[in-house]
């Protein structure tokens, strides 16, 4: 696969179009104009890795939306050294944003295809997570809590409360809720059993699902 000249200008286009969509936060942009998007879809869609649109990947998955990716990772505020999980690993794509904003990421995805191929191919493109788990979400994951910051990229029914028991005090849970549309939903946490809630209006996932494993 080659970066060419003409994509590194598509992608510069798409970055511009985050930024009229609102997007702000210039660590976010200058990760989303790094990495090429076009290395994480099938070969026949290549000409589609710069519009900002979601796109099937393998197992009926989709690669979420630029915007979508970008509006999620500004909401996480993530430091370089953040402890991170991410919930639906799906093409790595927004594993790779959150390491290139410094995160010290941890992914779990449920579908084993999906898995073991995105397992091969972020490290042989330079994206070295610290852990990418075949599992369940759902359950987060114990043995490495506390995260600063969890974000989930598939549609959740309800909020699993072990990803919010998973934050470190001060961190964020950003997880879309809701069945058929789902609302962009931010948990900060206060306290032991305090949680802030932030909602950001509506975005449209495949779904998180439980038990199918
Ligand atoms: N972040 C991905 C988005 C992929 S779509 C990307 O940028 O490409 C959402 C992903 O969540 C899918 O791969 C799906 O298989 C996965 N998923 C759904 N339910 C899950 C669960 N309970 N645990 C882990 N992953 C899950």
């Amino acid at each position: 696969m080659k970066d060419t000249f003409k994509h590194q200008g598509m992608r510069q286009q798409l970055v511009d179009t985050l930024v009229k969509k609102g997007i702000k936060d210039q660590n976010v942009l200058k990760a989303i104009n790094k990495i090429p998007r076009h290395f994480f879809m099938d070969s026949g869609f290549i000409d589609h890795a710069y519009q900002d649109k979601a796109f099937p990947i393998a197992a009926d998955q989709t690669i979420s939306q630029p915007y979508t990716v970008a509006f999620q990772s500004e909401l996480l505020q993530i430091q370089p050294g953040d402890k991170v999980l991410e919930i639906g690993t799906g093409s790595g794509y927004q594993t790779a944003v959150l390491l290139e904003l410094g995160a010290k990421v941890y992914s779990i995805e449920r579908q084993q295809e999906l898995f073991k191929k995105t397992s091969k191919f972020l490290p042989k493109i330079g994206y070295r997570a610290k852990s990418l788990i075949f599992g369940d979400g759902y359950k987060g994951l114990p043995v490495e809590a506390p995260f600063q910051s969890i974000i989930v990229t598939a549609g959740a029914p309800y909020v699993p409360n072990p990803l919010l028991s998973q934050l470190t005090i001060g961190g964020r849970l950003v997880i879309p809720v809701g069945d058929d549309v789902q609302v962009m939903t931010m948990f900060i946490r206060k306290g032991p059993k305090e949680f802030e809630k932030h909602e950001f209006g509506d975005f449209r996932f495949v779904p998180m699902l439980e038990d199918k494993n």
